[in-house]
């Protein structure tokens, strides 16, 4: 049988296994960050007929720019955003990746605060960009000095921030945002791939857009929206940044029904974007029944919470997977993650984390 060894593979892949969390069959699984709810009925019936209004011309190819999706996804973020100034492809994972294409590559540096979202590295290693894992400070938090002195040292041609932060689950201050453009040699990429389920008072990285020519906001369909299976993410940058993607995005990457869906679920941003609210209490809820049971827990302003298992974190997850309840290891020694969903699913890992050491003291 052909290994991966015996194939001429680039010698920086080579012994790499693929990225995922287990896709495990089990009653509660909240370990990827999904929305647990549904797609409500009326929606599912407009999202059917938008596509079924699609499949006649499927012989054509779609609109490669995917003009109207951009136009309504600048409506849905306001700022005074226009159309020109937004981007889509399949979840924000491609959008950061056309980003690396255009803006990294082969003899650049990409930086990021660890512990972020693990595919940040991943999709530098990809596309042939440098990986610089720089610090975050006391509590997972991280302060514009931290942040200035990293990015001086190191010059980076793209730094990847994330608010709210994923596996940590605090929003960053735009002042941090602020200071660290004023420093950054190359493009910054805030990604607010949670944004919709920040706390009052935290202020979204679109407010620091004008003026600021390369600051470019990720976000995505997949959390507040529940539309992780229809592959929807999308970025807010100056229009010269929309048109270095376009040098790199392959032609028609978005297809017809993937654009049709989306502009569809937009059109029912309410009635999707309505389980938020639900989330966040029972993220909120989460944080402090467990604060409660002893547990040291980061503050949250996602649909997530870190907390602290102490010493071996991969036996606490093989507990609450024993109990029916999948979380997520990020490998942070000592802390699991586990997703925010129903309050059915709240309660089944709250009775699981009582089987927890720590949970029994
Ligand atoms: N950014 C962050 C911080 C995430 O946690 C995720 C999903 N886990 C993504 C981006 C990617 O999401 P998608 O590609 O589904 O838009």
């Amino acid at each position: 049988m052909t290994t991966l060894d015996d194939l001429p593979i680039r010698d920086d892949l080579r012994g790499l296994s693929p990225y995922g969390a287990p896709q495990l069959d089990v009653p509660v699984r909240l370990n990827t960050n999904e929305n647990s709810y549904p797609v409500p009925e009326p929606v599912v019936d407009a999202i059917g007929k938008a596509l079924a209004a699609e499949l006649r011309d499927l012989n054509r190819y779609p609109d490669r720019d995917a003009v109207a999706l951009r136009a309504d996804l600048a409506g849905y973020l306001g700022h005074g955003l226009s159309v020109e100034q937004v981007w889509a492809a399949n979840g924000s994972n491609e959008i950061q990746q056309q980003l690396l294409q255009a803006f990294g590559g082969p003899g650049r540096t990409a930086l990021g605060f660890v512990p972020a979202y693990s595919m940040h590295p991943l999709l530098a290693l990809g596309t042939g960009t440098r990986w610089v894992p720089a610090r975050r400070g006391v509590d997972f938090g991280l302060t514009a000095a931290e942040a200035v002195d990293q990015v001086r040292e190191h010059a980076p041609d793209v730094v990847f921030l994330c608010s709210p932060n994923n596996p940590t689950g605090t929003a960053l201050d735009p002042a941090v945002v602020a200071a660290v453009l004023d420093v950054a040699p190359g493009m910054v990429v805030v990604d607010e791939a949670y944004a919709e389920f920040a706390r009052p008072g935290t202020v979204s990285a679109l407010a620091v857009l004008p003026g600021h020519p390369r600051l470019v906001v990720t976000r995505t369909m997949s959390k507040a929206f529940g539309f992780a299976g229809g592959r929807l993410g999308y970025l807010a940058a100056d229009p010269a940044v929309v048109a270095a993607v376009q040098l790199v995005r392959l032609p028609y990457h978005l297809s017809a029904l993937t654009q049709a869906a989306a502009r569809a679920a937009l059109a029912h941003r309410d009635a999707l974007l309505g389980t938020v609210a639900a989330i966040s209490a029972q993220r909120d809820r989460i944080v402090a029944e467990l604060r409660g049971a002893g547990f040291r827990v980061a503050d949250s302003d996602a649909n997530f919470v870190l907390f602290e298992v102490g010493g071996d974190q991969a036996a606490a997850w093989r507990t609450l997977l024993e109990h029916g309840v999948l979380v997520r290891d990020v490998g942070l020694p000592g802390w699991l993650r586990v997703t925010a969903g129903t309050p059915a699913e709240t309660d089944a890992f709250l009775a699981a984390v009582r089987q927890l050491p720590r949970g029994r003291e």
